[in-house]
């Protein structure tokens, strides 16, 4: 196996008390490949990532990271491979934002634990490619949504993972900031890791993956190219009616749409002056 894949094996798992369950899940992530991760809320995406993460533990079946079976690798020996962004980026301690990112160094640092020059160049490249910077000296809990989420993206990409793992990254982020982090997401993968990209915006799913993993009621349903996935039988089948699909005008991805509109602006006519 190459030392930059991520193997999940038939992992299952289940929450105790309400009875949900992952059913024997098993995919591989490679080095210089998106794989987008899309299913209906509820659908086990999450629970898939935090099992390849190393987060939880799965009931049974196993995750090989670089060669080893991750219940033997300590938490720092997992970091220095995998990147994890949770979905949930709320309810931080009370940290700088350029104490968070360079947290994010934590599984490099040797010694006495200080950031050496390499590791300051580091914290910098990703405070300036999450476009950060500016908040540099705020504590992350004053930051909106968004701008936390670009902060804690950066915190995982100064880990330099070899992996990816990355859960709604840009479920908070305007539309200038979901196509920045898609395209450096992009940009990393050219330079051989692997990114795994849990997201309901299908659209972007379908412009930046190369493969899609479609998952439903705790099971991966269909895996494929954007344009095997994003088609009426499937999406109809996982989200039920009411979506439409059009071709993106440049690159003849899958676009997805609302159906309809509703009755109030059916008849408006559009370009007319405010
Ligand atoms: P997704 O990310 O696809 O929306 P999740 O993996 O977060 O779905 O959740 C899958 C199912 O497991 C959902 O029904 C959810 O309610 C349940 N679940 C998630 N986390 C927990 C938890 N900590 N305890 C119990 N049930 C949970
Ligand atoms: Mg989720």
């Amino acid at each position: 196996m190459n030392h930059k894949q991520i193997s999940i094996q038939k992992v299952t798992y289940s929450y105790a008390g309400n009875g949900w369950q992952l059913y024997p899940a098993s995919f591989s992530l490679k080095p210089g490949e998106i794989a987008g991760i899309i299913g209906p809320n509820g659908s086990g995406k999450s629970t898939l990532l935090r099992i390849a993460a190393g987060i939880i533990r799965p009931s049974t079946g196993k995750v090989i990271v670089a060669g080893k079976d991750m219940a033997d690798m300590s938490r720092r020996e997992i970091a220095a491979s995998v990147g994890f962004l949770p979905q949930d980026t709320g309810g931080y301690l009370d940290y700088l934002v350029e104490e968070a990112v360079a947290m994010g160094r934590f599984p490099h640092l040797k010694g006495a634990g200080f950031l050496c020059p390499h590791d300051i160049s580091v914290v910098e490249r990703c405070l300036i490619e999450t476009d950060t910077e500016a908040y540099r000296g705020r504590s992350i809990n004053q930051l909106s949504g968004g701008e936390r989420q670009r902060v804690m993206l950066a915190s995982v990409l100064a880990q330099e993972p070899d992996l990816l793992l990355l859960d709604e990254p840009t479920s908070a982020l305007d539309i200038h900031h979901q196509v920045k982090i898609f395209t450096l997401i992009s940009e990393l993968v050219q330079t051989g890791i692997g990114a795994a990209v849990v997201t309901h915006d299908l659209n972007m799913a379908s412009l930046f993956s190369d493969r899609l993993l479609l998952m439903k009621q705790g099971k991966i349903i269909c895996r494929g190219r954007p344009e095997e996935i994003l088609n009426k039988d499937i999406l109809h089948e996982s989200y039920g009616e009411g979506i439409e699909i059009m071709q993106h005008p440049k690159n003849g991805r899958p676009m997805i749409f609302p159906a309809s509109v509703s009755n109030r602006n059916r008849d408006r006519v559009y370009l007319s002056p405010c």
